[in-house]
């Protein structure tokens, strides 16, 4: 399926992607005045069924960003949630896909600022492709770009602007030989990778970068801290993280929509564990899979089916 023919949904419409234009000084790409969500579908071919995952929680992480930035949404998140099915039926797919729903200062002039600019909202899905190739575990290192600070923009937000500094640590790790970043926050802390939240696991507890340590709230983290807790038991610690126990770890891993659970193998040279794969890791990515391909009844709710007509609804 071509790009151009996509059916995209803008400007209160449905409309395809080759239809919808933004103009060269709109505001939101001058100045990254915009924040977006990031979306999975998975396909199930044998269930001919298309799982979107966590809409509401993601649509509700948009509000919060477009708060933050002083826009007002013009759809609540069960309408949100509606389009975003809509948009896949109108599509057809019966594939992996990820949905882009964005909210950008739309005026055409020039003068930074928030108040008093139009916004407007778009909604793009597209094919999945994989993010990262992780079967053999990621060669990451520590960047030397730091996390950007709530006390400069708030990471919580998932602002087009911020991703300047993503971009920065994801490309120097890429042409250092490395598949990813791992940015600590100005104070020296672990806070994530450059579109992932980061876990680490020693002595059976897990550890994970608390929501001051400049992190974005990741719709994945919660399913994964809910999965480690209510289905393994395992105990969780939430706090500032320090960057030698990267080094220490027995095991850590990355969550995010695009990535999903991926294995860290290595951080700045020092092999993770025996490198591969470890049991808590594995335990807790065989069953996220499980769920957001529908397998597991009890999270039905955390989906919502897209062509949903050949079975009770799920979810919103
Ligand atoms: N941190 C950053 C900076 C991200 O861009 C992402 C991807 N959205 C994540 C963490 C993971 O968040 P989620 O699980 O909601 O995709």
């Amino acid at each position: 399926m071509k790009l151009a023919d996509t059916i995209v949904y803008t400007q209160g419409q449905f409309c395809s992607y080759a239809d919808a234009h933004v103009g060269l000084l709109t505001h939101g790409l001058q100045y990254g005045t915009g924040c977006f969500e990031g979306i999975r579908g998975y396909w199930d071919a044998q269930e001919r069924e298309l799982y979107l995952v966590q809409l509401k929680e993601h649509f509700e992480r948009l509000e919060t960003s477009t708060k933050i930035l002083m826009m007002r949404l013009p759809h609540s998140v069960a309408e949100l949630s509606e389009i975003a099915v809509e948009l896949c039926r109108r599509n057809n797919f019966e594939m992996d896909v990820y949905i882009r729903p964005f909210m950008f200062k739309s005026a055409e002039d020039i003068g930074v600022r928030l108040h008093d600019v139009p916004e407007q909202l778009a909604i793009v899905p597209v094919p999945f492709k994989p993010y990262l190739d992780a079967s053999d575990g990621l060669r990451c290192c520590v960047s030397s770009w730091r996390r950007v600070d709530d006390a400069c923009a708030p990471p919580r937000a998932k602002v087009t602007g911020l991703y300047v500094n993503s971009a920065l640590a994801k490309s120097e790790a890429h042409l250092s030989g490395f598949d990813e970043a791992i940015m600590l926050s100005a104070d020296g802390h672990v806070s994530e990778g450059s579109a992932e939240n980061i876990f680490l696991v020693r002595h059976g507890v897990i550890y994970t970068p608390d929501p001051s340590q400049n992190i974005l709230e990741g719709c994945t983290r919660r399913s994964v801290l809910h999965i480690a807790r209510e289905e393994f038991n395992i105990p969780i610690v939430e706090r500032a993280v320090d960057r030698g126990e990267l080094y220490a770890a027995q095991e850590i891993f990355f969550t995010g929509t695009a990535v999903g659970i991926v294995h860290v193998g290595s951080v700045d040279h020092r092999r993770v564990g025996d490198g591969n794969v470890g049991p808590i890791t594995r335990k807790i990515e065989q069953y996220y899979s499980r769920i957001v391909r529908g397998a597991e009844p009890r999270y039905r709710h955390w989906l919502t089916g897209v062509y949903g007509a050949r079975r009770a609804p799920v979810g919103v």
